[in-house]
């Protein structure tokens, strides 16, 4: 029988001071949600905040059954972006950076119209994001006094920019777009991000940014792989296997249906990448095939 211990710690990914909190006691962190098994692991989410001076780091970080830290999803500060005397709009700082060019789309940006922020996924230079966001609030404004029930779709002009919207509650999701090929994967991705499970979640930018590099090179992706990347809390998670030793054969057995298993399983099984980790050093152009991978790993029951 594996020995629980009653306080998690990890380091804030923002500042590095160690911070605690008990997965038992509601009243130390924001949110929780818990997952399906992972690799014989069972894996919650847990959002924790602390303050330092006037900034709040909040940090998302997935734990095991033994209450033992196994990964950051995502941690950003709160910070105040004023502008005179209109509506304050904060711009979420939460890293990485947002991307500046794409084949297919010009702006993307998720804003919270009670919250009152703004994360950018994709800016051209030449746009003021948060004066677009707040013209964008008062379109929005405009349109819920003429609307019964405000329509989930909409379209704007501001400027000359030809903006698409998707609204769920207080979420709005804002497209401008080169052209229509990448149109219905872009409205599955900020659907999806916007889903409102915890009402003080803010939807992860990194899902939004690897969403983005995912769409550029398949502009018509399956549905399901946009669904699973933005969904999915246990590809968060570094693992753990128990037994080393095995390692090579049941890489070998892997690969000769995937010819990549070993960049993938290797540094997967060893603990030292999550899934999301690898897609972002570069393994993002085969998502779908990993995707299809870990689930023959799974199936099989290779790691028991
Ligand atoms: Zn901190």
């Amino acid at each position: 029988m594996s020995q629980i211990q009653q306080i998690t710690q990890f380091q804030c990914a923002v500042c590095n001071e160690p911070i605690k909190f008990d997965p038992e006691n509601p009243t130390t962190f924001e949110s929780k949600t818990t997952h399906e098994k992972f690799f014989g692991m069972q894996l919650t989410t847990y959002r924790v905040a602390h303050e330092i001076g006037n900034e709040r780091h909040v940090n998302t970080v997935v734990v095991d059954h033994k209450h033992l830290f196994r990964g950051h999803k995502d941690a950003f500060v709160e910070q105040i972006d004023k502008l005179e005397e209109e509506k304050r709009l904060w711009l979420v700082s939460q890293k990485p950076d947002a991307l500046h060019t794409h084949p297919y789309l010009e702006n993307v940006f998720i804003m919270d119209r009670i919250d009152s922020w703004v994360m950018e996924g994709l800016g051209s230079e030449k746009v003021r994001l948060l004066e677009l966001a707040r013209l964008l609030d008062k379109k929005v404004e405009e349109a819920e006094r003429v609307y019964e029930t405000l329509p989930e779709e909409m379209s704007f002009t501001i400027a000359d920019q030809d903006l698409r919207i998707w609204i769920n509650n207080s979420r709005v999701a804002c497209v401008t777009a080169k052209g229509a090929a990448a149109i219905t994967s872009i409205k599955i991705l900020l659907k999806e991000l916007t889903k409102n499970t915890h009402r003080d979640a803010i939807p992860d930018k990194r899902l939004l940014i690897l969403g983005l590099h995912v769409i550029s090179e398949y502009p018509k992706i399956n549905p399901e792989i946009l669904i699973r990347l933005a969904s999915d809390d246990r590809l968060y998670s570094k693992i753990e296997f128990g037994f080393i030793p095995r390692i090579p054969s049941i890489v070998e057995r892997v690969e000769r249906k995937y010819p990549f298993a070993k960049e993938i399983l290797m540094p997967l099984l060893s603990g030292t990448a999550s899934v999301i980790n690898l897609l972002e050093q570069g393994q993002i152009g085969k998502i779908s095939q990993i995707f299809d991978m870990l689930d023959y790993v799974d199936r099989r029951g290779l790691l028991r």
